[in-house]
């Protein structure tokens, strides 16, 4: 579905939905497509329910109705369509459509933080081991790749931005820019641009995307910007 702003589901998805005749996805996701959805089937499910939510549209796509499963952004990118695939028999269709993610319209939001190398690393350690995302998140920092944080905090969840933002430190200066975009490409947007020294002292959640520029990364009228190396 892309950020969740209506003109950001691209054609392809659009269609997609019209097509279907069952539309499964996360409550709060559907919401945002609800004027997709008249005359479907509409099957919303809560939060971590994600192996449920695959396993159902698997069983019913079997049985011969076109499914579509929402994921917010890409759904190859932290969304549903890895379980997908890995629980349909090979004999079932399935489609992959690509979305705009979170990091690309937060990007867009902040200016051009993205123009050079880039890595992205979720901080949920729901389904990772945290030290597996430190020694990502040690080596993005090292190797001065731009950083795109996913998930960078929850109720709950606290410290691992503060852990991130303490080991991206450790290769980074403090006045390293950072963007924080929060409901990126849909109502309630809101975008700060801070420094990593300051970024702990502003509102992140889980609607958030945070972007840590890399050593070339200028502030330019307010808006984030990573040289691509042009000479101007
Ligand atoms: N498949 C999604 C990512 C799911 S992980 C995608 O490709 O975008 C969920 C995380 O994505 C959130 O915690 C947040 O960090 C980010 N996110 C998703 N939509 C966002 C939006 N509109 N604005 C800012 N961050 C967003």
């Amino acid at each position: 579905m892309g950020p969740g702003g209506a003109e950001y589901i691209t054609p392809r998805a659009q269609a997609a939905l019209e097509e279907a005749e069952v539309v499964i996805g996360y409550k709060t996701y559907l919401g945002f497509i609800k004027e997709n959805l008249a005359d479907k089937q509409v099957i919303g499910s809560g939060m971590r329910k994600e192996i449920d939510r695959a396993r159902q549209a698997v069983e019913i796509a079997r049985q011969g109705q076109v499914v579509a499963v929402v994921s917010s952004g890409d759904p190859g990118i932290y969304g549903m369509a890895g379980i997908i695939l890995e629980l349909a028999p090979k004999d079932l269709q399935v489609e992959v459509i690509p979305g705009v993610t979170a990091a690309t319209s937060a990007a867009a939001v902040l200016g051009a933080p993205l123009m050079h190398d880039f890595a992205v690393i979720s901080l949920s350690d729901l389904l990772t081991p945290w030290d597996t995302i430190a020694r990502r998140i040690e080596a993005a920092a090292h190797a001065d790749f731009i950083i795109v944080l996913y998930n960078p905090r929850s109720r709950g969840r606290e410290t691992q931005i503060i852990q991130a933002r303490n080991l991206i430190l450790t290769h980074r200066r403090p006045e390293t820019p950072v963007g924080i975009v929060r409901n990126a490409k849909r109502s309630g947007e809101q975008k700060v641009i801070t420094t990593l020294q300051g970024m702990l002292e502003e509102e992140i959640d889980m609607f958030s995307t945070v972007v840590i520029g890399n050593s070339q990364t200028r502030v330019l009228h307010n808006l984030m910007v990573t040289p691509r190396g042009y000479s101007i």
